[in-house]
């Protein structure tokens, strides 16, 4: 059987390393996972555990390229995160198994229309408008684990026009690799090409055309993209 129209391409990343590419199957992401992000939104981390929001796989915008600003917001902000690579799937997986499904990881950013978030959460409305549009989930190429291992630590940064806005450590995760793992694996069955963007710390912060946006993780790598 053939496809009644040419079937969708299948959106991918590079490798560090490697002429393979890493076929992307589903982008999760991980609310309020630093207690300091929490409360600059106003939530009490104590309080209101993370949760999950999902993005479309095909908004993958590569390191280097364009993220062309957004029709109907005029609040769009830069959120600096470690993303989780899989390399193997499943259901209910223990945290002690949990690392043995990570192929590798990388450095991306989850571009936010904050405005049309804001509005949703105020009407008790779904994230999408806000989270999952066009070019909204930016991310390096992937660093595999059998080269780096499996950070617990290590600097997150990001600079827009070369002034730092976001400055902490994937230590301060409040779930960290193994647990979201496993917690996702719970609600979803998980696959090998999925993506877990794992959560932003304090600064975020809106961008405008013309911004010049540079992130990244220590020892995992770096991600450069231009607003247009
Ligand atoms: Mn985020």
């Amino acid at each position: 059987m053939t496809y009644v129209f040419d079937a969708p391409s299948v959106p991918a990343l590079p490798i560090r390393g490697s002429d393979k590419l890493y076929p992307v199957h589903r982008i999760y992401c991980v609310g309020r996972n630093y207690a300091d992000h929490a409360r600059e939104m106003g939530h009490d981390p104590d309080r209101e555990p993370p949760f999950f929001f999902q993005k479309n796989p095909d908004t993958i915008v590569q390191s280097g390229g364009d993220f062309p600003y957004p029709d109907k917001s005029e609040n769009v902000h830069y959120e600096m995160e470690l993303v989780v690579a899989l390399g193997k799937g499943g259901k209910d997986i223990s945290r002690n198994q949990a690392l043995d499904h990570v192929f590798g990881y990388a450095a991306g950013l989850d571009m936010t229309r904050r405005d049309l978030q804001g509005a949703a959460k105020k009407t008790g409305r779904p994230w999408e408008i806000g989270k999952a549009f066009d070019f909204s989930a930016p991310c390096s190429e992937i660093v595999p684990a059998v080269n780096i291992g499996h950070p617990s630590k290590g600097r997150l940064w990001i600079e827009v026009n070369g002034e730092i806005r976001q400055d902490s450590n994937i230590d301060q995760l409040i779930w960290d690799i193994p647990e979201t793992i496993s917690y996702l694996s719970g609600l979803f069955t998980l696959s090998a090409g999925d993506l877990i963007y794992t959560g932003t710390p304090a600064g975020v912060g809106a961008i405008v055309r013309g911004d010049q946006i540079k992130g990244g993780v220590e020892g995992i790598g770096e991600i450069r993209i231009s607003v247009t």
